[in-house]
């Protein structure tokens, strides 16, 4: 049975870079009838805090990235935190020194920073010297009994290469003898990352290890230490790494890491699994908008490819309109809503009327907007009627000081004026609810009247009722807000 998971450290907010890897490792265990779970790395006691690690509860929940197993869902192989299984790793850890695989290393702070020191005034490499590894049994009892600190290292042979078989890349290479004799418990008795994460790997059942290509360089010493336990290596695919335009690796200050920050974005959860299947993965056909269904039935490591995917958050708004578009808009309109609260647009209880509204602008506005977030702020010509007129200032360019003059000289038109007149009296004669229909046609019947075109009569009509030169359309607004908001928006901006 295929088992995978994904093991992040609960330290800080959780990572957009957590959720890449785990829809790889989800799309392969769902498409193996597998099993993906959830392993917190908190051994870094100082770094990892509960809140961060609700954070990444709730983050694979939103996104639907569901585990079989884990720690708030519990399962056979728990405990699925490692904090809850420390006296596993010290007891492996001597296992190994019973096996002569590792062995007590009880060289100081000190003794270390010199030895750092004297490697780096040779121009050698930093690494431990092997100054324990062959110390007599009687001496390691003696210091052992004495109570003097030490630390549990591996042996790693001196020669010969570790290949890692990695699915995307083949075999990789490394020379034994450039890689330390790896701490594997310290001194405060606490396990390093690579001898939890590979005992816990074992006991989980782990069959491929799906990670980031961050952590290539620390598979040898794995593999060393399956080979140390006797255990069976887990298959190793290492995935591309999300990188900023500049090809760096994804960070902070160049691209929002914080899955925290997409969800209040309004990012809908289909179009970041859609995006991040994006990344270094073509699904086929040239297909760029496909579910996660899609990807889970079609998945194959083949159609990964190593070239390091750009995460372009341009991209992101492209994809995440497609999936605007394609939602059930009632299930939509749910999702956009509390951003229209948060502006202060609509109350949490909507009448019918207003419902409609809502969802009509919803309907209008989400062919050209990128996020929820997007659908409520491009919205203001529905919702504020007491907005000013434009005026032209220092700061704006040519073209928005010309679209201002425009809207400006359309309000001063001889027409101009004759189209509003007419247009009041006419809604006037409407009850309060007008259809796009029938504002369509009272629109049309003014052109004729006058016998003028959209320039004459609609610009101005839309200046008066919106104050901006261009938008949505206009019988769609006159709808939205209803005639009596209508004669009270021409009241308010001619005064
Ligand atoms: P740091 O700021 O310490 O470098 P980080 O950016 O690597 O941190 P972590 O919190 O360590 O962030 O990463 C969370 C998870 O996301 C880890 O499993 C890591 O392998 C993965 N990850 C981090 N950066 C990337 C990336 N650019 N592409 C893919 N996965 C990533
Ligand atoms: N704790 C590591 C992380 O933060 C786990 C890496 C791995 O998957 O082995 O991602």
């Amino acid at each position: 049975e295929v088992r995978v998971r994904i093991a992040p450290s609960p330290t800080g907010d959780p990572h957009v870079g957590t959720a890449y890897i785990a829809l790889f490792n989800l799309a392969f265990a769902r498409h193996n009838n597998g099993k993906f779970l959830l392993r917190i790395e908190d051994t870094d006691q100082t770094r990892s805090t509960k809140e961060s690690e609700q954070q990444i509860f709730d983050s694979l929940k939103w996104l639907g990235l569901n585990y079989d197993e884990g720690p708030d869902v519990g399962g056979e192989f728990g405990p699925y935190r490692q904090s809850e299984r420390f006296e596993l790793y010290s007891r492996y850890a001597k296992e190994l020194v019973d096996k002569g695989m590792a062995y007590y290393c009880f060289c100081t702070p000190e003794r270390l920073e010199n030895l750092r020191e004297r490697q780096k005034a040779m121009g050698k490499a930093p690494g431990y010297d092997g100054h324990c590894r062959s110390l007599s049994k009687e001496e390691i009892e003696t210091r052992l009994a004495n109570g003097e600190k030490y630390v549990i290292r591996l042996k790693m042979p001196y020669e010969g290469d570790t290949i890692v078989k990695d699915v995307l890349r083949g075999e990789v290479k490394f020379e034994n003898n450039k890689i330390d004799d790896q701490v594997l418990l310290k001194s405060d008795g606490f396990p390093t990352y690579h001898l939890a994460n590979v005992v816990d790997d074992h006991l989980m059942g782990i069959t491929h290890v799906i990670r980031a290509e961050e952590w290539i360089a620390s598979t040898p010493k794995h593999i060393q230490l399956y080979k140390a336990f006797g255990w069976e290596e887990p298959v190793w695919v290492h995935m591309p790494l999300l990188r900023n335009q500049d090809k760096t690796k994804i960070s902070k200050r160049k691209n929002p890491v914080s899955l925290n920050y997409y969800k209040e974005e309004g990012y809908l959860k289909e179009a970041i699994l859609n995006f991040l299947g994006l990344m270094g993965y073509s699904i086929g056909n040239n297909k760029e908008i496909f579910t996660f269904d899609e990807m889970v039935e079609s998945f194959d490591f083949d159609k990964i490819s190593l070239g390091g995917p750009v995460f372009d958050l341009v991209k992101l708004g492209w994809v995440n309109n497609q999936h605007m578009k394609l939602k059930n808009l009632d299930e939509l309109v749910e999702l956009a809503k509390p951003y229209f609260e948060e502006i202060g647009y609509i109350n949490k209880e909507l009448t019918d009327k207003e419902y409609k509204a809502l969802r009509r602008v919803i309907e209008i506005l989400r062919d050209g907007a990128t996020t929820l977030k997007e659908l409520a702020t491009k919205s203001k010509i529905y919702y504020e009627d007491n907005f000013e007129l434009p005026v032209v200032t220092e700061e704006m360019n040519r073209k928005e000081r010309k679209s201002v003059e425009r809207v400006l000289k359309a309000l001063e038109d001889e027409v101009g004026k004759k189209a509003i007149n007419l247009f009041v009296e006419k809604i006037k004669m409407e009850s309060e609810n007008i259809s796009e229909d029938r504002a369509k046609e009272i629109l049309n019947e003014i052109m004729e009247e006058l016998g003028e075109g959209p320039g004459k009569v609609l610009m101005p009509l839309r200046a008066i009722l919106t104050g901006e030169g261009r938008g949505p359309e206009l019988y769609g607004i006159i709808a939205v807000i209803g005639k009596e908001r209508t004669l009270k928006r021409v009241e308010n901006t001619i005064k």
